[in-house]
């Protein structure tokens, strides 16, 4: 049990390891422990604007600290003098507090998604260039909202959470609020149950920058539209920085209101694209350094070149191939991966089955309008060259067959025609990565 009259300080040491510095030093280095009785506990600050700060800032944590030091739960006030008289003036913090777990991935910033840690490449550059000129002048920019949107794993919320820790550090006296549009909408629900609208609206409109997670989850949803629509004109006139992301665009997300939908367009739309080959492989070695690994290169490039969707799915290949690799005491190498990739894909094992190298030839021969027998002749044209590269790639990666089999049956080429193959066709952007794509879905019987 600690001594009553030292529970703030013992608060104060675990404060001071969860608040940034210099939020700490700005809030919390002056306050007191003015007194304790019975759960109550009350804390003195110089000024009412401390106290006001906290109340509103830091209600939570404060409530949990206390928690955590006593053991019990405590009625807690913020005090400030109103005169030399002893006179106090008391402010509670709310005992239920509107700011949630501290590890609640809805609502709070995860350090992990800083700008450093985030891969820049042509499929996001755009969206990276705008939120690093919102983070460093929030509201200041012409950007307001921002809103960036692309498919899933492809890094928007890693990109908003940047934004907002970045700011955090930098300017820890602008207030940060991140929020997923599902929660809001529990939280304005829970709201009205409480009939504590009020202090919803008041917690919101009292941010200087606003992240909003998955807005396409407002849809059809008409009282939290309104209710976000409010928020949003309050915040956008005060020039405060408003950040939305979606999986679409404004105008694609259906059920949402016109004039929300227009205001989401005000500012910037930017997406995220796929990555491509250069950035997916900068990304898996971003990762295993960080984890701390050295994956050989040809591993980084054959997972890079076989997950192609998104960055989630990326970084669950590495996880896999550092978690067999430990589990069956194997090394990481290039078998490993092929083993774990083509686990992974789904019915892979069993389209393999189903491709041999002459549906490859037709398909690449439709497509690109080239006979099989100038893909097989001695040409070297750049077209024919490609097409032919494009089936021994596809060849390698859709069938089990060897280097120097796949070679043979393109015009009896040898096997490092078909490395080289197999390392060039997946870095082309452009028009040939559609085509590519568009060869291997019909391979598929996609389309
Ligand atoms: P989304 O919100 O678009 O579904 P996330 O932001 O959750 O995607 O990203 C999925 C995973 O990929 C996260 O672990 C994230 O850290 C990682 N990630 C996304 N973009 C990048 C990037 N450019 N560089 C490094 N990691 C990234
Ligand atoms: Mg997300």
């Amino acid at each position: 049990m600690n001594h009553p009259e030292s529970v703030w300080i013992d608060c104060l040491k675990i404060l001071s390891t969860k608040i940034n510095p210099v939020s700490y030093k700005a809030w919390f280095e002056k306050t007191k422990q003015l007194s304790l009785k019975d759960s109550e506990l009350i804390i003195l600050t110089e000024t009412q604007f401390v106290a006001d700060w906290l109340a509103q800032n830091y209600a939570s944590i404060i409530t949990k600290t206390a928690e955590t030091v006593t053991g019990k739960t405590l009625n807690i006030s913020i005090a400030y003098r109103i005169n030399e008289h002893k006179q106090f003036e008391i402010i509670s913090l709310n005992n239920e507090p509107i700011e949630d777990k501290p590890f609640d991935e809805n609502t709070t910033l995860n350090p992990r998604y800083n700008f450093e840690s985030f891969v820049v490449g042509d499929f996001n550059c755009l969206a990276y260039t705008a939120a690093i000129a919102i983070a460093e002048a929030p509201g200041k920019t012409r950007y307001n909202p921002l809103y960036v949107y692309g498919g899933v794993g492809l890094g928007k919320t890693h990109l908003l959470q940047a934004i907002g820790n970045f700011i955090r550090v930098n300017k820890p006296e602008k207030v940060v609020r991140y929020i997923s549009s599902e929660r809001f909408t529990d939280r304005f629900v829970k709201s009205l149950m409480n009939k504590s609208t009020g202090r919803f609206k008041e917690y919101f409109r009292r941010s200087d920058v606003l992240l909003v997670d998955d807005v396409q989850f407002f849809t059809g949803k008409e009282t939290i539209q309104n209710e976000f629509f409010h928020i949003f004109n309050a915040l956008h006139q005060r020039g405060q920085q408003i950040v939305l992301t979606s999986d679409v665009p404004p105008s694609q997300i259906k059920g949402l209101e016109k004039r929300l939908c227009s205001r989401f367009e005000w500012g910037l739309l930017v997406d995220l694209q796929a990555p491509e080959y250069e950035s997916r492989v900068a990304i898996l070695r971003q990762k295993a350094e960080s984890d701390g690994f050295e994956i050989p290169d040809d591993v980084l490039s054959y997972i890079a070149q076989n997950v192609t969707s998104n960055i989630r799915e990326l970084e669950g290949s590495l996880i896999r191939l550092l978690a067999y690799s430990s589990i069956q005491g194997r090394e990481i190498s290039l078998d490993l991966a092929i083993d774990i990739i083509q686990r992974n894909i789904p019915d892979f094992q069993s389209r393999i089955k189903d491709i041999n190298l002459n549906d490859i030839m037709n398909v690449v021969s439709q497509h690109i309008g080239i006979s099989p027998e100038l893909i097989r002749s001695r040409k070297r044209t750049k077209q024919i060259a490609v097409a032919r590269q494009i089936g021994m790639y596809l060849a390698r990666k859709f069938t089990n067959l060897s280097l120097s089999h796949i070679g043979k049956f393109f015009g009896d080429r040898d096997h490092a025609t078909v490395v080289h193959a197999c390392k060039v066709i997946p870095t082309k952007s452009g028009e040939v990565a559609r085509l590519i794509e568009k060869i291997e879905s019909s391979l598929f019987h996609l389309e």
